[in-house]
């Protein structure tokens, strides 16, 4: 058989009713917590995909116009040559270009041998060689008419750091004819570098896709220029370009920053802008520890409610276990009391109480059903003079030991009953008995009694007997009265006391009524 189920007990029930409250607080909480802190992640992602995207086009742009004045200027060269009157022209359009592009520190032609041609330098400056220029080499070397960038160099006469963007001249017959230069000022990056909102913990970085770092923030002049060919940041550039984000733990400062980078769109270089994860967790970690402090406060809260509701819980039981133990000691007290209020106290009998009620309860059954009720009525022969001869106390342990016997021979049938009815009377009352069977009942008793041989000096025969009166009637409703049972069978009881004592007497005929 599988067993029982059995229902959970209150406590228990309230136990895992505040666990629960409790558990889910705290889940709910978490889970919303995880869900903001990869919403702020997902936005720096946002953020720093922007910033590369306007670093990207700010790069671009301003390459893009040095790079359109110098495709003028070799223009210019090639169609114009270098006679005194197309220089003075150059000259013009080159100090115009320079005055219109605010990210050019200046703008530079120089001849096959490396020699100044023409330039937006004051004349005071004196002319030098430019032949050991990485650009002029790579011009001299390289046929290729596209623009080319160089790393960052600084200017001979200003000390500057410029980033070269330059272009070969030919001659009518394609050999090299010499180089166009346009130096982009590194502080008009800067300047639109710092005006970025990176924290304190950002960087952004524009890098050659060669390698070479262009410039970066936080700025040190020292970096420029550097191989980033080593650096985390150009291998997943080079391995998951020209558009992504990673990150990136610093090898300088342990700081962990997610990087976006992003190839600009017509030059070879690649910008990267990077925030602290730390620094945009911040207000987050700010928040998730307020939350969390309320939420322990509400969790302790809920908890000490439960534990004192379980207190409670524990406290009702108990006093209702205790109610329910006083309640039965109290019902048992008085069954007790009930019996010994209905029991005679010496003889362990019913008494005259219980004796009366139950003859009215018995006579009335006994008339709706017309069934027979009879009485017998025991009185002890010469008892007076027993308690004269033995003492008082021999005359109650005789009626005792009488009453005992009585107990046990009278039918045990529900409305059987003997009770003591006076001093040392006996009263048997038996429903659905008629007279026959009443003085069988009365004959036993009277025999077992003349049986036990107590002496008795003062009655005939020596030993204690007793005479018996008996009636039995089938009462009539408005007609019999219990009291005339009592009567009828008192009468035979001093009909059998007359005719000598130890006897049994009958108030009506033994056959049948
Ligand atoms: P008889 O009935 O044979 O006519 O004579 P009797 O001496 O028994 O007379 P009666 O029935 O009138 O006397 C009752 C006596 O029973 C009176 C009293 O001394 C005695 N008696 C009644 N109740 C008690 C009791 O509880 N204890 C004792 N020891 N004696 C009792
Ligand atoms: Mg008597
Ligand atoms: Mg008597």
């Amino acid at each position: 058989m599988p067993a029982r189920f059995q229902r959970p007990t209150i406590i228990f029930r309230t136990i895992a009713f505040v666990a629960i409250v409790c558990v889910s607080l705290v889940a709910i909480d978490a889970w919303n917590s995880w869900s903001a802190r990869s919403v702020q992640l997902r936005q720096m992602g946002v953020a720093t995909s922007n910033l590369a995207r306007a670093m990207a086009q700010q790069a671009d742009d301003t390459i893009k116009a040095a790079d359109t004045a110098l495709i003028g200027i070799v223009e210019r060269v090639e169609y114009d040559g270098t006679g005194p009157v197309a220089i003075a022209r150059l000259r013009r359009l080159m100090a115009m270009r320079l005055a219109e592009l605010s990210q050019l520190d200046g703008l530079h032609v120089y001849d096959a041998n490396g020699d100044w041609v023409a330039n937006t330098r004051p004349a005071t400056v004196p002319n030098l060689n430019n032949a050991d220029r990485e650009y002029f080499i790579f011009h001299r070397t390289h046929e290729d008419r596209g623009p080319h960038i160089g790393v960052p160099v600084k200017s001979r006469t200003t000390g500057k750091l410029l980033i070269p963007v330059s272009r070969r001249i030919n001659h009518g017959d394609g050999s090299f004819a010499g180089v166009a230069l346009a130096t982009i000022d590194i502080d008009f990056l800067m300047n639109f570098y710092n005006s970025l909102e990176i924290g304190q913990a950002g960087a952004v970085v524009l890098v050659t896709e060669s390698g070479v770092m262009m410039t970066r923030r936080p700025y040190t002049t020292a970096m420029v220029g550097k191989s980033m060919l080593d650096t985390e940041l150009f291998r997943q550039y080079s391995s998951r370009g020209p558009v992504g984000e990673a990150y990136i733990t610093s090898a300088q400062d342990g700081v962990t920053r997610l990087n976006s980078f992003r190839r600009l769109a017509h030059y070879p270089l690649f910008v990267a802008a990077a925030l602290s994860k730390d620094e945009i967790l911040a207000t987050w970690w700010r928040d998730t520890l307020w939350h969390s402090g309320g939420v322990i406060f509400l969790v302790m809260v809920v908890a000490f409610v439960g534990w004192r509701l379980i207190k409670q819980i524990e406290l009702r039981t108990r006093t209702e276990a205790e109610l329910v133990r006083a309640r039965d000691a109290l019902e048992s007290l008085n069954k007790t009391l009930n019996k010994l209020a209905m029991q005679d106290g010496l003889t362990g009998l019913a008494n005259r109480r219980q004796f009366d009620l139950t003859l009215d309860s018995e006579f009335s059954r006994a008339m709706r059903n017309a069934s027979t009720l009879a009485l017998i009525l025991i009185d002890v022969d010469r008892f007076k003079q027993y308690n004269d001869v033995y003492g008082h106390a021999a005359g109650d342990e005789c009626l005792q030991t009488i009453c005992r016997t009585i107990r046990e021979l009278t039918p045990s049938r529900p409305g059987d009953l003997a009770a003591r009815y006076g001093g040392e009377e006996i009263a048997v009352l038996l429903p659905n008995t008629d007279v026959a069977g009443a003085v069988a009942v009365a004959e036993k008793i009277r025999n077992a009694i003349r049986e036990l041989e107590i002496v008795h000096s003062g009655n005939a025969g020596g030993f204690v007997t007793l005479s018996a009166g008996v009636d039995a009637l089938i009462p009539v409703s408005g007609f019999d009265q219990p009291t005339e049972l009592i009567q009828a069978a008192d009468k035979a009881l001093y009909t059998a006391k007359a005719g000598g004592r130890n006897r049994v007497c009958a108030s009506r005929e033994t056959t049948p009524l």
